[in-house]
């Protein structure tokens, strides 16, 4: 007599302590997944509330502990760090302003890797990436951005008072994406 196939649905079938451990291996799985899956746009979210804010983020330790998790204070742009992305300058300016330890940064910076993965998926389906919006030369999409490109159809682009007004808006512009429009309208908004 041939075997009887094992099936879910028939009642003799045994689980060996082996299935059971692998039925709950993947129970826990799903839950997992489950979480994830709701972490992410939460991140994601926390992340466009603070980089659309005009808060001075830097200003108090506390702020500044909750941008560096959920945002980041280093460049995380992949490509060679310079001057105008700052590179980890941020950071260790707000090590030396709030007294974080090496430790401390190092936490920091191992929350801020995590968070980041866990908003990947998220920042990709209903957003967008400063990264990708800054190597193509636009603002980042809506709903934090216009979307728009940098310079406009007809070749303009935006004329600044002067180099250090200028710096200032593409330093912002490297680390959140938004472009000197939206970062005017962002200040209006909260000014
Ligand atoms: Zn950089
Ligand atoms: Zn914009």
């Amino acid at each position: 007599m041939p075997k009887p196939a094992r099936c879910g649905n028939d009642p003799r079938a045994q689980l060996t302590p082996g299935d059971r451990a692998a039925v709950e291996e993947f129970r826990e799985y799903l839950a997992l997944r489950k979480i994830l899956g709701d972490l992410a746009p939460m991140f994601e979210g926390l992340y466009g509330l603070l980089v659309t804010s005009s808060r001075e983020w830097g200003e108090y330790p506390v702020d500044a502990w909750l941008y560096a998790v959920l945002v980041g204070w280093d460049c995380e742009t992949d490509h060679e760090h310079d001057d105008v992305c700052g590179g980890a300058a941020a950071m260790a300016e707000m090590a030396e302003r709030h007294g974080w330890s090496d430790e401390a940064v190092a936490k920091a910076r191992r929350y801020r890797a995590t968070v980041r993965a866990v908003a990947l998926p998220a920042r990709e389906e209903y957003s967008d990436l400063p990264a990708r919006a800054f190597m193509e030369n636009r603002c980042l999409l809506p709903p934090h951005g216009c979307g728009e490109p940098l310079i406009r159809e007809d070749g303009t682009s935006r004329v600044f008072w002067d180099a250090a007004e200028a710096q200032r808006y593409e330093t912002e512009y490297r680390r959140t994406g938004l472009c000197p429009d939206c970062q005017d309208t962002r200040a209006q908004r909260e000014g």
